[in-house]
């Protein structure tokens, strides 16, 4: 339920949820502010806008952005991601068939094969690529121009993505968790387009319990409307949202069983750490990459983990949260020490 990654069974609800124009887009005020500033520079110019990087954790609303994108230039969008472009004739194909202005979403952008990324870099740079066919001195070379398009790539961490890649975005723009009030805007706003009868306090449990991710708080609503229905008249209430919740096991600050469990482990195997991640992750049996992506960063931003260089450490709040009583104030000295 808390997986904030996309999930087939999301589609149905969120294709008519996707906010389509920027003032639809609810908070990242900053991000808007900015890429307004962009979007009406280039119509003014009447260019193509310069390649975008969005990144951010999974369900923030990376995917949603390069559609506004495309509709307030009002050119297509054409989605693609980093592991479904295997080979370069692959991004040769897509990158020909685009329309002058045109979007090319590339989801993942840190996973694209490098033969792929070679040839990006002339086509984001110079808009042309160079193709290499057959062999020996049958070996021939073309030079395809492109059309002007626009590059908007996404991914969950900036840091994995190779220094010339990341270097050839114009545009580099970070999207933060939400807070719960602007979750809360997100709940209503869907619950308007399902038809779904909601009251304020209703939608600010289910944002509160969202763990900062838009896409975590629409599935919620989508669940948290079956108890509705069956408690309260199909109005979802402060109570009906709290009993549903509380049945699918996502406590009153949006951990779930998973989160409970990383930070038991810490707790009771590693005295609260440092553990580094590869240690806690084979001890909890996931991949280190989805602590990180998944898990961490809500727990970071509600101060119950830090990192630190000698690996993670369990804050005296994440403690106090799980009704464990924390080591005598020594855990906080020695936290600070390894700062
Ligand atoms: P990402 O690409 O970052 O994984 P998505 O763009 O697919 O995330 O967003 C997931 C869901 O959350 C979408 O259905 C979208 O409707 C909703 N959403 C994301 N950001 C916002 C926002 N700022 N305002 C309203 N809905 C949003």
């Amino acid at each position: 339920m808390v997986a904030p990654e996309y999930n087939p069974e999301d589609a149905e609800v969120e294709n008519p949820l996707r906010p389509k124009c920027l003032s639809d887009y609810i908070g990242q005020e900053k991000v808007k502010e900015n890429l307004s500033i962009f979007i009406e520079a280039a119509k003014q110019r009447k260019e193509s806008l310069d390649h975008v990087l969005l990144y951010g954790p999974p369900g923030l609303g990376k995917t949603t952005l390069a559609g506004i994108i495309a509709n307030e230039l009002g050119v297509n969008l054409r989605i693609t991601s980093g592991p479904a472009i295997e080979k370069p004739g692959d991004l040769a194909a897509i990158l020909t068939n685009l329309n002058p202005g045109d979007v090319l979403f590339i989801d993942e952008v840190h996973r694209l094969p490098r033969t792929v990324e070679e040839i990006l870099y002339p086509a984001m740079e110079d808009y042309a690529i160079d193709i290499i066919t057959g062999k020996g001195q049958m070996a021939a070379s073309y030079h395809l121009p492109l059309p002007k398009f626009t590059l908007v790539g996404a991914t969950t961490r900036a840091g994995q993505l190779s220094a010339p890649l990341r270097d050839r975005f114009g545009v580099v723009l970070r999207l933060e968790l939400y807070s719960p009030q602007e979750l809360a805007k997100i709940v209503e706003r869907s619950a308007g387009i399902l038809g779904i009868k909601i009251e304020a306090d209703g939608a600010l449990e289910i944002a509160s319990r969202s763990r900062g991710t838009p896409r975590i708080a629409n599935r919620m609503l989508k669940r948290v409307r079956d108890f509705a229905q069956m408690m309260t008249n199909g109005v979802i209430t402060y109570e009906s949202a709290k009993l549903g919740l509380d049945r699918m096991e996502v406590d009153e600050i949006g951990l779930d069983a998973n989160d409970r469990r990383m930070l038991r482990t810490m707790i009771e195997y590693y005295n609260g750490g440092p553990v580094g991640l590869d240690t806690l992750a084979a001890a909890i049996g996931e991949e280190a990459i989805t602590l990180e992506d998944v898990y961490e960063p809500y727990l970071m931003q509600i101060g119950f983990l830090a990192r630190t260089p000698r690996g993670r450490v369990a804050t005296k709040a994440a403690y106090l949260h799980l009704g464990i009583t924390p080591p005598e104030s020594d855990t906080d000295d020695n936290q600070q020490k390894l700062f």
